[in-house]
């Protein structure tokens, strides 16, 4: 079998363009423009890259984006006061603080002073809550998109047997969630499962969130089965700097039935999903209709 590739680039096109059509009714029809507060504290490469792409790709969805760009040393005081004014201001609809934030700085502590209403990543401990409760919460955007793309190429996900391998709180965990949410049969791995090759074969649906490069060979993927690979590891090939996933793209494709290419899948649609999340956030702020497709 040679797996159907899921184009991660062109979904996400798809998601940026069904946002900007429902921005743009909302400015006719009432009057209002979304906005997405971002917070970037210090002067990580990494940060600036992702902080700089989602502002544009705002912007081109006819959002606002307002940039906070905060000095490295930054108090935590000073910090929350931000965050209490984007929280208070009518404006702004999502706020996103990049992380990892400098170690001075409590994470969590920043995090959920974030009004939840706002909180477009997902993070604060109500929408962690709200998610696991099966209740209308903010979606973490990676594990969102990863689930936009299995329904697209599923419809139903209902009875499948879903793996995902990894458990942190902001993949792993929320997405094991969202496939439990869409009645899958779920089983969460991580460093300490045993036999892990033979708890993957069970899978009708992988999504590895590790952090590994290539760790998942194809003879651990059931024939026709979905792969979701979320990694993101740069690794040296032929003297040169590569991006790979967490699956060994080349011999997984010839047993899935379909699967996510890095680059080129998940990737792309976390940005898409964070304006899908604006918009939502804006709707519910102004109790109009949710857009349709765009949520959990
Ligand atoms: P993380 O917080 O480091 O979590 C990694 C998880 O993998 C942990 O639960 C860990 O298990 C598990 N793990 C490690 N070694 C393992 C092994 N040998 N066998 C089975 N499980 C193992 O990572 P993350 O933040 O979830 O990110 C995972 C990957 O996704 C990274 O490559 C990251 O760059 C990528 N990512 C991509 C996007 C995107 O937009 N595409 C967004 C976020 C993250 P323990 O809990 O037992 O340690």
């Amino acid at each position: 079998m040679v797996a159907q590739v899921i184009d991660g680039k062109a979904f996400a096109a798809t998601v940026r363009a069904q946002v900007a059509d429902q921005v743009a009714k909302l400015k006719e029809e009432n009057g209002i423009t979304p906005g997405l507060a971002v917070v970037l504290v210090g002067e990580d490469p990494a940060s600036q890259v992702y902080v700089r792409s989602k502002g544009k790709q705002t912007v081109e969805v006819g959002m606002n984006s307002y940039e906070h760009k905060l000095d490295v040393d930054t108090s935590e005081a000073d910090l929350l006061a931000l965050i209490d004014k984007l929280n208070n201001d009518p404006a702004v609809h999502g706020i996103l603080v990049q992380l990892p934030l400098p170690k001075h700085l409590n994470e969590d502590l920043v995090i959920n002073s974030i009004d939840p209403a706002k909180d477009v990543d997902g993070f604060h401990i109500s929408n962690v809550g709200l998610l696991g409760t099966g209740q209308k919460s903010m979606v973490p955007c990676t594990p969102l998109g990863c689930l936009m793309m299995l329904r697209d190429h599923h419809g139903s996900l209902s009875g499948m047997d879903a793996v995902v391998i990894g458990r942190s709180n902001i993949v792993g965990k929320p997405m094991a969630q969202l496939l439990l949410g869409d009645s899958c049969t779920v089983t969460i791995a991580h460093s300490r499962t045993k036999d892990l090759p033979d708890v993957v074969r069970r899978a009708d649906i992988v999504v590895a969130a590790v952090g590994r490069p290539e760790m998942v060979p194809g003879d651990w993927i059931k024939e026709g089965a979905t792969v979701i690979d979320v990694g993101i590891n740069r690794i040296e090939h032929d003297g040169k700097n590569k991006l790979v996933g967490d699956v060994d793209y080349a011999s997984a494709a010839e047993r899935a039935g379909a699967i996510t290419p890095v680059p080129g899948g998940v990737g792309p649609m976390t940005i898409a999903c964070l304006l899908a999340n604006t918009l939502t956030a804006c709707c519910r702020a102004n109790s109009l209709p949710e857009p349709e497709g765009l949520t959990a």
